[in-house]
């Protein structure tokens, strides 16, 4: 369905899944008066809790889908991978933004690569691999992906030959993948940006990210690049969103090669690059979010500081026992965020810390303060 008038508080927002991403949107729209419903089988997720209702049930559970549709103005989503059918049930009885087809097209490598491709965008060199006599035109080394289901690097292999490559794609399970070049990252950026249905378009500042072990580690503010660089990412952003019909948040990842940008990949929702506006833009990612898919004005994207810095915190920092909080809020310009998960493991997404200041004083903190975070006594 789509919107032809505003969505105003009271009305009801959905979100399926229950994600940090979800807790931040379920919070945003609380703020603004609207009432909020989950749909998330985990009964102690983070955006569960926060909600005010908890579905508990499989995302393809029909009685909840039916429920949330009826309930809800909109329904939006905060992870990559929401059964295709379930966000059919919930298309048919209410709005669903971002529309299901760009849900899709984002949550398969090998379906974005091709909108990519098709639309013009700039992509690095890449194969499909769809049997294990595969063996196709590529520099090697190379990295092997699954095309569905990956996120925080998970799903994907360094390979150095075409008979590595074909051991890891069935290692890999044997199925769908894209075979990516290993590329010579300068470094990599992110664009955050919103649509909404009239085809009003907002974008933050470009990030600069680092990421270990395939996970976003940190994410600094505005990006170290050149301006021409960062005018292409947000223009590149735009020209996405508008492809693609897009209403609500879009994340688009970007590897810098030499002196030029290719589309790493697209997040049809706000993304982890973009927690920093939580703390230091004049409107987060999430109300951004919400205005998005209710059709309201797009709020402002600037930054309310010079710079600022955020480091994820992975459940690894368990590994003595409790974090020492307090540390890390030493400096008085530093925000803690954790998401209320309640089992801490290793590569887990827990919470960040955000610091603001100049760009470099901020990150110089917000690492100093994680660091402090494991220091004993
Ligand atoms: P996330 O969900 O955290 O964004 P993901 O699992 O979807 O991650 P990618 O974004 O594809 O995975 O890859 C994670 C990181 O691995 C990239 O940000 C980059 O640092 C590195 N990487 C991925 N593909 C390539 C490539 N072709 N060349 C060089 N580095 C790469
Ligand atoms: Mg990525």
């Amino acid at each position: 369905m789509s919107a032809v008038e505003p969505i105003l508080p009271p009305a009801t927002i959905g979100v399926l899944g229950g994600g940090q991403l979800g807790r931040y949107a379920v919070i945003a729209a609380g703020v603004m008066g609207y009432r909020t419903v989950v749909l998330e089988p985990d009964p102690v997720a983070p955006a569960g809790r926060v909600a005010d209702v908890h579905l508990v049930a499989a995302y393809d559970d029909d009685e909840a889908l039916r429920r949330m549709g009826d309930e809800c103005s909109v329904v939006t989503t905060e992870f990559e991978n929401p059964p295709a059918a379930a966000l059919d049930v919930l298309d048919r009885r209410t709005l669903v933004a971002p529309s299901p087809m760009a849900v899709s097209i984002a949550q398969d490598r090998l379906l974005e690569k091709a909108f990519l491709t098709d639309a013009g965008m700039p992509v690095g060199p890449y194969a499909v691999v769809d049997d294990d006599a595969a063996d196709p035109d590529i520099v090697y080394p190379a990295i092997l992906k699954t095309a569905r289901l990956g996120y925080d690097g998970k799903g994907q292999r360094l390979v150095s030959d075409a008979s590595e490559m074909r051991a890891a794609w069935r290692l890999l399970g044997s199925v769908p993948c894209v075979l990516e070049q290993a590329l010579d990252l300068r470094t990599e950026v992110s664009v955050v940006v919103a649509r909404s249905a009239s085809g009003a378009f907002a974008s933050y500042p470009v990030a600069e990210n680092t990421h270990v072990d395939g996970i976003l580690d940190l994410t600094v503010v505005p990006a170290s690049v050149p301006r021409r660089l960062a005018d292409r990412a947000v223009g590149l952003g735009l020209a996405i969103a508008d492809a693609l019909d897009y209403v609500g948040v879009l994340a688009v990842e970007f590897f810098v090669v030499g002196s030029e940008l290719l589309v790493n990949e697209l997040a049809p929702r706000p993304h982890n690059s973009g927690h920093w506006t939580l703390d230091v833009a004049q409107t987060s990612q999430f109300e951004q979010q919400i205005r998005a898919v209710c059709g309201l004005p797009l709020g402002d994207t600037s930054l309310t500081r010079p710079g600022a810095a955020m480091v994820n915190l992975l459940g690894d920092l368990w590994d003595d026992g409790e974090p020492h909080w307090d540390a890390a809020l030493q400096p008085g310009h530093t925000a803690l965020h954790l998401y209320g998960k309640t089992t801490p493991r290793a590569g887990r997404k827990m919470g960040h810390l955000t610091s603001w200041g100049s760009r470099e004083r901020a990150e110089l903190t917000a690492v100093a303060a994680r660091v402090a975070l494991s220091r004993r006594g």
